[in-house]
Formats: C-alpha cells, sequence, structure tokens
C-alpha cells in the first residue's frame, strides 16, 4: 500500500512575510492528517528554505527545493548543492519540473545528474516527466515520456529507487487550467509503473509513489487521486492558497 504524496511547488512566488504565513497555514491545516494519513511536502522558493524550515519545525509538514545543482561546491555561481538543502533543512529535491525543461532548457542528462547529486547527498529526488500539447497532439506522450524516465534515471541503481519519487506533469496542463483527465493521467501512471518494473522489478514498481501534477485543484483532486496508480499530486498554483492547498491534502486522504 503506497501511502500518499501531495506536494506543494511555490514557484518563483511568496516573499519572506507570506512564506512563512502560508507554511504556518499549511502545518496547522493538515496536522491530523499529515505524517500519519498522507505525506505533505512544500516547496518554497530557495531564498526563504530558512525561514519555512523553521515554520514547519515540529510538524509533519516537509520541505523540499525546486531545484538542486549536481555538483557537491566550488565555482559554480548562482547554483545551489545537496549539501546546502540538507542544512536548511530540505528532505526533497524537485528534479527537472517542466519550466526548467522548456524555460531554462535543461536537458534529461543535466537533470539525470541532479537526480544522482540529490540521493548522493541523501535528498530524495522528485524526478518530474511530462509531454508538451504538440507531443500530445501527434501521439508521441509514451515516447516522449518513455524517454524522460529511462534518461532520467539512468545509472540508478535498485537499491536507491525508494528514494525517488516520480511526478507525471503533462506540460499543457501546467499553470493554464487544462487537466489531464483522471483516465488520461492514469494511462500515463500506469505506463510509468511498467517502466519502472521493466528498468527495475515488480516489487520497485509496487512501491513508487507516482504523484499527478497539472491544475489540481480542491475540486479535482479527489478524483485523480481514485485512480489506481496515483499516488499523490505536485500542486502549483493551488499551493499558494493555504485553504486550497489544505482541501487537495485532505482530499487525499
Ligand atoms: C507545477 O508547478 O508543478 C504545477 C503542476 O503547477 P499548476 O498546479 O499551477 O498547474
Amino acid at each position: 500500500m503506497r501511502k500518499s504524496f501531495i506536494a506543494g511547488n511555490w514557484k518563483m512566488n511568496t516573499d519572506v512575510h507570506s512564506s512563512v504565513k502560508l507554511a504556518e497555514g499549511v502545518v496547522s491545516g493538515c496536522k491530523d492528517v499529515a505524517g500519519s494519513k498522507v505525506d505533505v511536502a512544500v516547496c518554497p522558493p530557495f531564498v526563504y528554505l530558512q525561514q519555512v524550515s523553521k515554520a514547519l519545525q515540529s510538524s509533519h509538514i516537509a520541505l523540499g527545493s525546486q531545484d538542486i545543482y549536481f555538483e557537491q561546491k566550488g565555482a559554480f555561481t548562482g547554483e545551489i548543492s545537496a549539501a546546502m538543502l540538507k542544512d536548511v533543512g530540505c528532505a526533497y529535491a524537485l528534479c527537472g519540473h517542466s519550466e526548467r525543461r522548456h524555460v531554462i532548457g535543461e536537458t534529461d542528462e543535466l537533470i539525470n545528474k541532479k537526480v544522482h547529486a540529490a540521493i548522493l547527498g541523501g535528498l530524495l529526488p522528485i524526478l518530474c516527466v511530462g509531454e508538451l500539447l504538440d507531443e500530445r497532439k501527434a501521439n508521441k506522450t509514451d515516447e516522449v515520456v518513455t524517454r524522460q524516465m529511462k534518461k532520467g534515471l539512468a545509472g540508478l541503481i535498485a537499491e536507491k529507487m525508494s528514494a525517488v519519487t516520480i511526478a507525471y506533469e503533462p506540460v499543457w496542463a501546467i499553470g493554464t487550467g487544462l487537466t489531464a483527465t483522471p483516465q488520461q493521467a492514469q494511462e500515463v501512471h500506469a505506463l510509468i509503473r511498467k517502466l519502472v518494473a521493466q528498468m527495475y522489478d515488480r516489487k520497485i514498481a509496487d512501491a513508487i509513489r507516482i504523484q499527478y501534477g497539472g491544475s489540481v485543484k480542491p475540486d479535482n483532486a479527489g478524483e485523480l487521486m481514485s485512480q489506481e496508480d496515483v499516488d499523490g499530486l505536485l500542486v502549483g498554483g493551488a499551493s499558494l492558497k493555504t485553504e486550497d492547498f489544505v482541501a487537495i491534502v485532505k482530499a487525499s486522504v
């Protein structure tokens, strides 16, 4: 039985005050369910990680980063290492979010290095995969997701796979108000689980958690979560409103 896992990606939003307020709201709103019934994490901008970490202290809400760099230290201006993220209390690190793939230009090879660096540094990577609208229209969803999975996880041995979460986020559904239907989400989640079984084994495939992301809201969270292979949600816009994020967490229990 896979425990549900809901994560909020705050992207480039909030400020010192609002990030702390949002974190405090999530702590109090989720206190009856977080940890015991569902794993919950928030991913603030790097600069607010430390304040948010303090606001999450003694709660069951975990902290995640929106990105990570693969080198351990040195002359990499502007980048943040796994050790730095651990130092401020991160448990999770998003790797290969679609905005980093398509706005910043990250490649599968770079994302793979980030997944390895996260694990080496004791963090739990959330590897994001998903197709563009043109790719879906051209019936290339399976091909794209298969490539992103194989390249993103390349070189990762079976023993490390318990650290990994996959987030399936169709790019056409992110921040657009368009949501994949529960059936569309289920089809790709089933494909991802099948790929993990082929790349590793059935036991690892049955254990891995696969989140759905793309315009998740309180009113569609329950139906998405009712799908057999949807084990959690990666929430962007709706994670910026305490009551919406808390409602999504509660709809997932
Ligand atoms: C995301 O940022 O991962 C995301 C899914 O955003 P939104 O929920 O706003 O579509």
